[in-house]
This record gives C-alpha cells, sequence and structure tokens, in this order.
C-alpha cells in the first residue's frame, strides 16, 4: 500500500498520465486534420473530374441517347477519376454506366443527390457500397445546356478503401508514438523520481538510526540540487548533534568529578575530626580547610549556575560607557594586587567609549581575567589593563608578566574545565570555567575573545565588543 503513497509511483504515474492527455489531444487533432484533408482533396478532385464529365456529356444527352456510347464515355472518365462514373437523363434514369456487368444501366436513380442535381445543386455524400463492400463518396453535378436547362446528372462514386487505409496507418503510427512516449516518460521518470527518493530514503533511514540513538550519521551528498543541499544540511545537524551530546556528556562526567574532589576532602576531614583526638590549633586547621573546600564547592556552583543562565537567557543589552566601568573595576581590585605584591596598571583611556552591553556580565568578564592575572602571576609581577578601538569594535587588553600558558594548551583553554596545571587553579580558588564564562559572555556580546601567551614570560587577553554607531 505504501507503494502507492510513494513519490516514484506518484511521480510516474502523474507523468504517464500527463504525456497520455497530451498524445491522446494531438492525436485526435492530428486524425481530425488529415481526414479533412483526404476527403477535401478526393471531393475536389471528383467535383472537377464532375465538371468536365457533364460538359463532355452534354452534346450526348440531346435528342436521341446512346447509351453504348455513353457508357464507353463513363468507363473511359471512370478510369482517369479513378471513380465509378454514371450519366443520367431528366427523369433520373441512368443512360451510362461505366459498371458493365451488373451495372444499373436504364434503372431510375433513386438517389437523394440525384434528386438535388436535377434542381440545380452539385453536393456530395459518404455512403456505402454494396457492390464493392466499402465506404464512398458520392458526388453529383448537373449537366446545363446552353440556355440553363437540365438535361442529365452526373453520377460520380468514388470507394474511400484508399483514404481509409492512409487514415489507419496514421492511426497505427500516432499509436505506436504514444506508447513510445509513454515508454520513454515512464523510464525516464522512474529514472528521475529514484534520483529524488534516493537520498530521501537514506535521509529516512540514517533519521531513524539518529532517533534510536546513534548519532554518528553521515549521507553521502552527491547532487547539489535542493535535496542535496538538505542532505548536507542533515550532516551538519548530525555532526553538530553529535558534538553537543558527547560535550554534554563529557560536561556531566567533569562536572561529577569536580564536585567529587572537595566532597572527598570534606569526608576526610569530618572523619578525621571525628575519629581522632587532636589539639584545639590542630582541629582548627581542619575546620579551616573544611571552610575552604565548601568555599571551593560554592564557587564551582555559582559559576555553573552563571554558565547555565547565559546558555538559557538571552542578555539585556544597554548602552554602557565601557572605559568607565571597567576603570571602576579595576579601582576595585587595587587592593587585593597590591596584597599580593603585584603591580596593576590602568591604562584605560578617559575619553568615552559606548557600547551595547550587559554591565554585570561585562565587568564579570574583567574580574574573572584579573583572577586568573592575580593567581598566575608571582609576586612582583605587573598586570596591565588597556583599551583601543579597532574599526568598528573596542579592544580590551589584560597582560601579566605571569606564568604564561605552553603553546599546546593555546587552543583548549577556553574549554569548560581545562586547566594547564589543576594544583596552582585550586590554589587560587579556580573552577576551570571562569574563561568559559568570559568567552560565552563575550559570544553573547557579539565579540571575539582570544590569548597570546609565552610560556614564562606572561599572557595577554584580548576581546572585542562592537562599538555603537554614532
Ligand atoms: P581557572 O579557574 O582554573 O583559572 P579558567 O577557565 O579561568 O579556570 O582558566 C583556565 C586555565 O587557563 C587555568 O587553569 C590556567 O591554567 C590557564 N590560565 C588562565 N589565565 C591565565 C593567565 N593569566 N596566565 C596563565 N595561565 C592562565
Amino acid at each position: 500500500m505504501a507503494k502507492f503513497y510513494s513519490i516514484r509511483f506518484r511521480l510516474t504515474a502523474t507523468f504517464l498520465a500527463i504525456i497520455l492527455a497530451v498524445m491522446v489531444i494531438i492525436s485526435l487533432f492530428l486524425y481530425n486534420t488529415l481526414e479533412r484533408y483526404h476527403m477535401n482533396n478526393l471531393e475536389d478532385s471528383l467535383e472537377r473530374s464532375g465538371f468536365l464529365a457533364s460538359e463532355f456529356v452534354v452534346g450526348h444527352l440531346r435528342g436521341q441517347v446512346d447509351s453504348v456510347r455513353l457508357s464507353a464515355l463513363a468507363e473511359n472518365m471512370s478510369r482517369q477519376a479513378q471513380a465509378r462514373v454514371l450519366f443520367t437523363d431528366q427523369q433520373g434514369v441512368v443512360v451510362g454506366d461505366s459498371v458493365r456487368v451488373g451495372g444499373l444501366l436504364n434503372q431510375g436513380l433513386e438517389h437523394e443527390l440525384v434528386r438535388r442535381a436535377l434542381d440545380g445543386q452539385v453536393s456530395s455524400s459518404i455512403g456505402y457500397s454494396e457492390r464493392i463492400d466499402h465506404q464512398v463518396i458520392q458526388l453529383t453535378v448537373p449537366v446545363f445546356e446552353a440556355d440553363d436547362t437540365i438535361t442529365g446528372v452526373v453520377f460520380l462514386s468514388a470507394s474511400l478503401e484508399e483514404v481509409y487505409r492512409i487514415l489507419n496507418d496514421i492511426r497505427r503510427f500516432l499509436f505506436l508514438a504514444t506508447v513510445l512516449a509513454m515508454a520513454v516518460v515512464g523510464g525516464g521518470s522512474v529514472a528521475l523520481a529514484r534520483r529524488f527518493t534516493d537520498p530521501l530514503e537514506s535521509l529516512t533511514a540514517a533519521s531513524r538510526k539518529m532517533a534510536e540513538g546513534k548519532l554518528d550519521q553521515h549521507i553521502e551528498v552527491s547532487t547539489r540540487d535542493e535535496i542535496g543541499r538538505l542532505a548536507e544540511q542533515f550532516n551538519i545537524m548530525a555532526k553538530r548533534l553529535n558534538y553537543y551530546t558527547t560535550n554534554l556528556k563529557k560536561f556531566a562526567a567533569d562536572v561529577a568529578h569536580e564536585v567529587r574532589t572537595p566532597l572527598t576532602t570534606m569526608s576526610l576531614l569530618t572523619r578525621a575530626l571525628r575519629e581522632h583526638e587532636m589539639e584545639p590549633e590542630q582541629q582548627q586547621e581542619f575546620i579551616e580547610d573544611l571552610d575552604n573546600e565548601l568555599e571551593r564547592l560554592t564557587a564551582l556552583v555559582s559559576d555553573l549556575l552563571e554558565l547555565s543562565k547565559l546558555e538559557k537567557n538571552e542578555i539585556q543589552l544597554e548602552e554602557v560607557a565601557i572605559n568607565r566601568l571597567f576603570k571602576d573595576t579595576i579601582g576595585e581590585y587595587q587592593y587585593r594586587f597590591a596584597r599580593a605584591g603585584l603591580d596593576l596598571i590602568d591604562e584605560i583611556p578617559d575619553q568615552e567609549i559606548i557600547i551595547r552591553g550587559a554591565p554585570v556580565q561585562l565587568r564579570q568578564v574583567l574580574s574573572n581575567l584579573l583572577d586568573n592575572a592575580m593567581n598566575y602571576t608571582s609576586t612582583g609581577g605587573t598586570v596591565t589593563v588597556s583599551q583601543y578601538p579597532d574599526e568598528d569594535e573596542v579592544v580590551t587588553k589584560v597582560a601579566d608578566t605571569g606564568c604564561g600558558i605552553p603553546e599546546e594548551d593555546l587552543n583548549y583553554i577556553f574549554e569548560r574545565f581545562f586547566r594547564v596545571d589543576r594544583a596552582r587553579s585550586r590554589e587560587g580558588g579556580g573552577t576551570g570555567l571562569g574563561l568559559a564564562i568570559v568567552s560565552e559572555i563575550i559570544a553573547k556580546h557579539g565579540g571575539k575573545v582570544w590569548v597570546e601567551s609565552k610560556e614564562g614570560e606572561g599572557s595577554s587577553f584580548y576581546f572585542t565588543l562592537p562599538l555603537v554607531e554614532e
């Protein structure tokens, strides 16, 4: 049943129906035109022969009629006109017949056409001849004397056998042409339909496998048409879905791992506190460690929340004087940097730079970068924040003279939970999500973020934000 609903079946059936309708219309038109043409031709030639005969015979119908002579004349004309020729007198009695044996000589010709000819009309009709057992075309012409009196009738009767033979040939030819056209169109449309449906069937099969959970599907794209583009888009979609699902699984495993570490430490600490006698100072130390682990967990959870919030919501953008916002943030960090023995240099211009952004999130971008700079730069180092316009964007740069990042890790450092040195990150209270949050926020603002770094010399983080057009 499904076969009858398939595109292949419907396309082929539609093409066949169209070609059949077209061929039938063309055949009918052609057949009728040719039939009319042949009939008219035959009628014209009979009429000409009839007039010729009437001129010829007019003298022979005067006075005493010689039917032997008239029959010989009719026979002669019959050969030329390729038709039976009869002459009648004023009463419609046959006085000459080209058919000698079994002819109608001396018989009255009771025929509508003869009556009309005796009334002065030239007329014709299609009839049936029992003698030759075939359709015939009959035509009568009156024979006029010089004073316009009618002295007789020329009656011509030609067989339509030849005409019908030609028309039959044409009919057979048209039938064969229709069959041939249908075979060609049928074959063509099956091939064409297959071209469409084969990739669609691959798509269906691949979609079914994806629904079953096998996400690594790929379809061979062999055409550049709409279906080819659909297959191409399907491949992109499958790849993305696969990537996201793999990432999601990895992310869930990473989160579990990140949570387990502080939980294990906390469990060990509480067990030690509960099970071992210890000095109050040592107890205090353990409680502080517990507190630190809790803080780490809280930071991790709030970073995770921040990330999921960023993924869920479109952030609200407003006009922000980005130079002032960053100057204020740097001001807030000065004390912490000084305490860590680091120089924080503000090279942000005083002249207003306006962008469209979310101030809270933008502040977080700079905070995360400053936290990192502080965490990965040893005492005595310098961190410089500068800002400059570049075409229709403003670039902010946070440069430190810290430990730098190994070249092979540069591509990964914006990924969630990636850390060059896990211990150092943990020591500084890092969650491994800071740069992922930075990259997410900047992307939401339509900007880019990148890093340049040399191990042992320092790192420079850059991010761009589109300027508000004046
Ligand atoms: P973390 O919380 O571990 O700092 P981030 O996502 O902020 O997580 O950074 C990812 C990793 O990138 C860090 O663990 C660190 O190894 C490296 N990194 C980030 N900023 C710097 C920097 N200024 N100097 C050197 N390494 C850095």
